[in-house]
């Protein structure tokens, strides 16, 4: 990477926060940005003789940031049978390479993986960081973690799985043991099914199967070793216990209320409704396959999900609220950004929803200021799109009129296809450690959150 700067010009620029600012130019050296805003005074800031890049009135905004994905998935759950339990590891590594690549070419630059086989979602990780393959940067969890009989629990008591995508644990001392294993190895955050879910016949989607001193145990024990901690929760109640004990990220809440909404209001924890994958389910799941009579479920929440919304975007809660596609179930891998036309539906404006995309998902997986901005010092991680988003945030759901997608600084991809080689050596990598102390994004994981009743986290 040459250290010349480049400054982009000639386009209109979203910060990633709320502000839009016309004749804008981009400057970005050594893989970050140097300035961005007015052209006049980002020229100023470049330096002598830059590299000057016309982009002719595109909008330049920040990659796209997804709070939510499974890179290993195919659709999995009841109708289909759970990946673990029919395809070898090896294949399902292999995949995961190409969805991640997906991603990416879709412009999504950053995402957190809510949960893996095996410890895949770090090895992903690490590759990308060392340009073995390309992909969005990722906020890496481990298997999905949760009591007997809930979320992680997904086959019958007769099999025997050596590679699960989940793992099981009841009493304190077990969660203990699985929190400081996936802390060694190497994981950014802990993944728990605080209630079940529709698509796994052995759990219950209406039940919590773990209550406020459980969850509390568990945040305190992963913060310990530096891990942010992700609920899957839809029951009020969960919700709202999720919230009390500190949790980092709420994920999905189909049937919560105007009490989670307030709830939402005095935490520190961020919202993933992952809108569009209820959306995707009622509207193509028995196209895909999926038993009708599960489906039913979806059906009930829609309506309640989008109204619960709306009341956190009246409550002013539109900054923690976090674009997260669940990608790999429905939707398909790289669909981050039709949740925004969801939210615009929930009363956001459209700068709001671009920074449930941008600069609040980037927070909610503790990257802010890292990614998800334009802000001197962020990593040069951008989109050059020849619509105009900030008008319409929907346009970014066609990756054909994204004209081109960079990670730090360096092109990747144009109009929904990679066009770049991953940027490792060709002689490849001494051994990596996937480890506790050897995390790509240890340096960058925000404080842990004040109490409940503390200043609200921006
Ligand atoms: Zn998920």
């Amino acid at each position: 990477m040459t250290d010349r700067t480049a400054v982009y010009v000639g386009c209109r620029l979203f910060d990633g926060a709320a502000e839009v600012v016309e004749d804008a130019a981009l400057a970005v050296a050594g893989g970050e940005v140097r300035a961005a805003g007015p052209r006049e005074r980002v020229l100023a800031a470049a330096g002598p003789d830059p590299e000057l890049v016309d982009l002719a009135g595109a909008c330049v905004l920040p990659g796209l940031v997804d709070a939510h994905t499974h890179l290993h998935f195919p659709i999995r759950g009841f109708g289909d049978w759970p990946t673990g339990l029919v395809e070898p590891p090896e294949f399902t590594a292999i995949k995961a390479v190409r969805n991640a690549g997906t991603y990416l070419a879709a412009g999504v630059t950053t995402v957190m993986d809510c949960g893996t086989r095996g410890n895949l979602a770090v090895a992903l990780r690490e590759a990308v960081a060392n340009g073995v393959c390309q992909g969005p940067r990722i906020v890496a969890s481990g298997m999905v973690v949760s009591p007997t009989a809930g979320l992680a629990d997904d086959h019958p008591e007769f099999l025997h799985l050596d590679h699960p995508e989940g793992e099981v644990a009841d009493t304190p001392e077990q969660w203990r043991a699985v929190i400081r294993r996936q802390a060694k190895q190497g994981v950014d955050n802990l993944k728990i099914g605080v209630s079940g879910s529709a698509l796994n016949p052995y759990s219950d989607s209406g039940a919590c199967d773990l209550g406020h001193d459980e969850i509390a145990m568990i945040v305190a024990e992963a913060h310990r070793v530096g891990c942010t901690v992700a609920a899957h929760v839809s029951p009020p109640d969960g919700f709202v216990d999720c919230l009390r004990a500190g949790v980092d990220t709420v994920h999905h809440g189909f049937g919560i209320d105007q009490r989670c909404v307030d709830a939402l209001g005095t935490a520190t924890a961020y919202f993933v409704p992952t809108s569009y994958k209820l959306r995707a389910m009622v509207e193509g799941g028995v196209a895909r396959g999926r038993d009708p009579a599960r489906l039913d479920e979806y059906r009930r929440q829609w309506d309640g999900h989008v109204a619960a919304l709306r009341m956190a975007v009246a409550a002013g809660l539109a900054d923690r609220i976090a674009v997260g596609s669940d990608g790999g179930h429905l939707p398909g891998h790289g669909q981050t950004a039709a949740e925004l036309a969801v939210l615009l539906e929930a009363g956001m404006t459209a700068r709001q929803a671009l920074a449930a995309a941008t600069g609040v998902a980037a927070a909610a997986v503790g990257l802010a200021g890292t990614v998800g901005t334009l802000r001197p010092g962020a990593l040069a991680d951008f989109l050059v799109v020849d619509a105009d988003p900030v008008a319409d945030p929907t346009v970014l759901a066609d990756p054909s009129r994204i004209r081109a997608v960079y990670q730090s600084g360096r092109l990747v991809a144009q109009r929904g296809q990679l066009t770049a080689p991953p940027s490792g050596g060709p002689d490849g990598l001494a051994p990596v450690f996937l480890g506790r102390g050897t995390r790509t994004w240890r340096s960058v994981r925000r404080p842990p959150p004040a109490p409940p009743d503390g200043p609200a986290a921006g």
